[in-house]
């Protein structure tokens, strides 16, 4: 959504919302800053439900906490807002639609009246006659001309509510289905487009591949080099999955530092190849440290895949592969772990 509150307004919310953010254990990052300047503005009065209790510093919140919060509480409020603009565009075309539906009756009618004085020519061509039929003629057609006038002021009205509706759209389908800091597809989007791709194909997603990619030790390399290197890493690790995906792949951040690939054709040599390229780019690339200049260590990731059976929903995919993720996390990180195939039938 846009924030309205004018320049002097947002300043004086950002005294209020900082004080509020140190008490927390989260940092001094966007998503948290967006949590307490909607709480201080009193805009959102469920997410100020939840704050109030941790104003005080006495329960500071987590990372994780803010996060989550952010998920439920801002991205799903946009999401509302998107399904309300689109109602109103519905219901903005079905008026159009009767407004056009009553015009062509009214031009019905009037064609009527024209037949009915053609008749009437035809039967009785007296002066008198003609004198009576022009003057009805032009009185009709001049009620007509009205009427057309009303219903083309009304069209415009609605055409230009229109019209700036289709720009709300366009803005706050961009804000609830991208994620603003990789420009990646973020979860919500993710599950419409593979459900999208299901939907198309007879074979569900079988056979395609979902990668979940998980940072290691995020944590610390936040806590060590600051949350701007940690957005600095995020975007560098969006681009590469990014570069090793093609055609309709997928890829999407699902999570704070946790992003899922979807390969929907195998390639030859089976996606753990794909996910070992990944991983191996990824450790191979050199972060530097925006404020000393200086090189970061590796920066790594863990990979789960699992391979779709016929007709297994996103959902359990989505877990096969978190487990194969935990296994790759278990065994010491920085590598690829495949879950086992599903059984046919189970
Ligand atoms: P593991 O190897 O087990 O995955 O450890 P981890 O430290 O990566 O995992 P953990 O879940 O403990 O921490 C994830 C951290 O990711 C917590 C949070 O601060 C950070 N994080 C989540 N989203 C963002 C973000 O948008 N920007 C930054 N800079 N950090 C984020
Ligand atoms: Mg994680
Ligand atoms: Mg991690």
């Amino acid at each position: 959504m846009r924030y309205e509150e004018p320049r002097e307004r947002s300043a004086e919310l950002l005294r209020l919302a900082l004080p509020l953010m140190a008490q927390q254990q989260a940092g001094f990052h966007p998503v948290s800053f967006t949590l307490w300047y909607e709480h201080v503005a009193g805009i959102n009065p469920e997410l100020s439900q939840i704050l109030a209790p941790h104003a005080d510093g006495q329960q500071p919140l987590t990372d994780n906490e803010a996060y989550n919060l952010y998920a439920r509480h801002i991205i799903a409020r946009d999401m509302q807002m998107l399904e309300h603009l689109q109602h109103r565009l519905r219901a903005l075309l079905e008026e159009a639609f009767q407004i056009t539906a009553q015009a062509s009756d009214q031009t019905g009618q009037f064609e009527r009246s024209l037949e009915q004085t053609q008749h009437r020519l035809k039967a009785n061509v007296s002066l008198e006659s003609v004198h009576a039929v022009v003057s009805e003629l032009l009185s009709e057609s001049q009620r007509m001309q009205v009427l057309t006038q009303a219903v083309v002021e009304r069209l415009d009205l609605r055409a230009q509510e229109v019209g700036e509706l289709r720009n709300a759209l366009e803005r706050a389908q961009t804000e609830a289905l991208l994620d603003p800091l990789t420009g990646l597809k973020n979860r919500r989007a993710f599950e419409r487009a593979v459900a999208q791709i299901t939907a198309e194909s007879t074979e569900g997603l079988a056979g395609a591949a979902l990668l979940c990619i998980d940072i290691d030790h995020f944590k610390h390399v936040n806590d060590t080099y600051g949350h701007l290197l940690g957005d600095k890493v995020l975007r560098a690790v969006a681009q590469v999955l990014q570069a090793n995906i093609k055609g309709r792949d997928l890829v999407a951040r699902i999570g704070g530092e946790e992003f899922a690939v979807l390969l929907l054709r195998a390639t030859q040599d089976g996606p753990h190849v794909v996910a070992e390229q990944i991983r191996a780019a990824i450790a191979q690339g050199q972060v530097r440290s925006p404020t000393a200049g200086t090189l970061v260590g590796a920066i790594t990731v863990s990979v789960g895949v699992a391979i779709a059976g016929g007709g297994e929903a996103l959902e359990t995919v989505l877990e096969r592969a978190d487990g194969a993720l935990y296994e790759a996390k278990r065994t010491g990180r920085n590598r690829v772990c495949v879950a086992a195939p599903v059984l046919r039938g189970a």
